[in-house]
């Protein structure tokens, strides 16, 4: 799967498709609207549909469900301790315990019908004012004066709702009970216009909080229901159901955030984490590419000898295994040479350590140039080298062996003024008749090697 947007696509088509999704949203926002007016305009409003056993289960059906969400949203808030989070918590805690007691009234509601009716308007006004507050502390940072004694906060405001709850009973009884019905409402509707207003103001843009944005605008037009019908009618009932729709958007809202950040104000749009995806991708790419060149690079090292850049014993080691299997397999000739430089002792007495190690480097440089690219050079030791001559039976590598040994004799190495000359000793020996594993052959050309100094140095032995 390719991870590339269509940020190439015309512009226009990019501003017209966003267009298209502020419409789509927009017009879903105000889908209740339109069936608000459908009622109200071509239904009889005097039909009621009286039905306390539906109203019953409603209210229960919503209760669990605000519950549930109180409880995820609390869940949130304990993760990240975001003040906005605090209030919608209380929001949604507050709604369940006023709204429960419309609930419960439902069978007053023939005797005594404002004390069935207004825990209704008096629980959106209460979630209403929870989620205003908490759109006002949007992107406060974290608090931790709670974390002292958090059980008295819970346990206070819990409180303030059970005496919203007595107040709203008393008022039910009080010649205010039909006036305080209108004026709730209307408050709570306004409340959450301010809602849609502060999140339009503060330019608030993540994808939850449009999801917010979208149920607040649902829950004014359910207090316009509210406000337009009266009890048991269609429009009232329609009301229950747009509120519910209202309710069920911002919970889902809150679910999303419990399944990924916690967070309302740190969740992104899809195309800031496809943006941000696709950033991380580019740097884990490099990150890689940078691993693999460094693995590399640490492999040449270990691989390498620092001072003459030629294969270092082990790497020589490696290569001599593989090659003489290959020999094994193919049945292709392949020499060992060993090489030891002559008296060196001598060069770094008279003319340095440093000058010795510049003969070192040079005899390298001229063993690269002498061999065929497919030879293996390594440095055994101190001034020990070894060559794997491939397809090269014991005759062609003499004649390698012997160009060599004159090259070097001929060879003259200046080094600060010093004219440096120096010869080798080198012993062959061949896959097959000498030996058929990398460690006999380096044994027996090494042993010939020694034998080419005994016999005065300067001169290759095969035997
Ligand atoms: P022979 O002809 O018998 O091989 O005599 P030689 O002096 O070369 O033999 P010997 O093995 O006694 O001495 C080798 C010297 O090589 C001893 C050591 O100091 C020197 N040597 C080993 N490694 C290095 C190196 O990396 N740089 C330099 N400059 N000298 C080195
Ligand atoms: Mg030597
Ligand atoms: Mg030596």
């Amino acid at each position: 799967m390719t991870l590339s947007s269509h940020t190439e696509s015309p512009g226009f088509v990019r501003a017209l498709s966003k267009g298209y999704a502020l419409l789509i949203l927009i017009l879903a926002g105000l889908t209740p609207f339109f069936t608000i007016a459908y009622l109200y305009y071509f239904q009889d409003a005097a039909l009621r549909f009286k039905q306390h056993g539906l109203h019953e289960i409603a209210i229960g059906i919503s209760m669990l469900q605000s519950g549930f969400i109180a409880y995820v949203t609390y869940r949130c808030y304990l993760h990240n301790k975001e003040p906005f989070l605090r209030w919608l918590t209380l929001g949604f805690i507050g709604f369940t315990v006023i709204y429960g007691m419309h609930g419960v009234f439902t069978r007053f509601s023939h005797d005594h019908l404002m004390l069935f009716v207004l825990y209704g308007p008096a629980s959106r006004l209460v979630m209403g004012a929870c989620l205003l507050a908490g759109l006002m502390a949007y992107r406060w940072q974290a608090h931790s004066d709670l974390q002292a004694r958090p059980q008295r906060f819970w346990l206070i405001w819990l409180g303030t709702f059970v005496v919203i709850d007595v107040i709203v009973y008393q008022l039910a009884f009080s010649p205010w009970a039909s006036l305080s019905r209108w004026v709730m409402e209307i408050t709570a509707m306004l409340i959450m216009i301010s809602c849609a207003l502060v999140i339009l103001l503060r330019r608030i843009r993540s994808s939850l909080m449009m999801v917010y944005a979208l149920s607040v605008i649902i829950f004014t037009q359910s207090s316009i229901a509210f406000l337009l019908g009266s009890v048991w009618d269609h429009i009232w009932w329609l009301a229950h159901a747009i509120f519910a729709t209202g309710f069920m958007v911002i919970s889902y809202g809150v679910i999303q955030a419990f399944l990924t950040t916690g967070s309302f104000t740190r969740v992104y749009s899809q195309a800031e984490l496809l943006a941000q995806i696709q950033a991380e991708k580019v740097r884990a790419d490099e990150a890689l590419l940078k691993l693999q060149n460094a693995h590399q690079a640490l492999e040449v090292l270990a691989a390498t000898d620092s001072l003459t850049g030629c294969a270092n014993r082990r790497e020589f080691e490696a290569l001599g295994v593989m090659e003489v299997t290959r020999s094994k397999r193919t049945g292709s000739p392949l020499s060992i040479v060993a090489i030891d430089l002559d008296n060196f002792k001598q060069i770094n007495d008279n003319y340095g350590h440093k000058a010795g190690d510049e003969v070192l480097k040079a005899f390298v440089s001229l063993v690269k140039r002498t061999l065929r690219p497919i030879d293996l050079v390594g440095r055994i030791g101190g001034e020990e080298f070894a060559l794997i001559l491939l397809d090269t039976p014991l005759t062609g590598a003499v004649i390698v062996s012997e160009r060599l040994r004159q090259l070097t004799e001929k060879e003259v190495i200046t080094v600060s003024d010093a004219r440096i000359r120096f010869t080798i000793s080198a012993g062959i020996a061949q896959y097959g008749p000498d030996g058929e594993t990398y460690e006999s052959l380096v044994e027996t050309a090494d042993s010939r090697m020694y034998r080419a100094k005994q016999a005065g140095r300067n001169r290759v032995n095969t035997k």
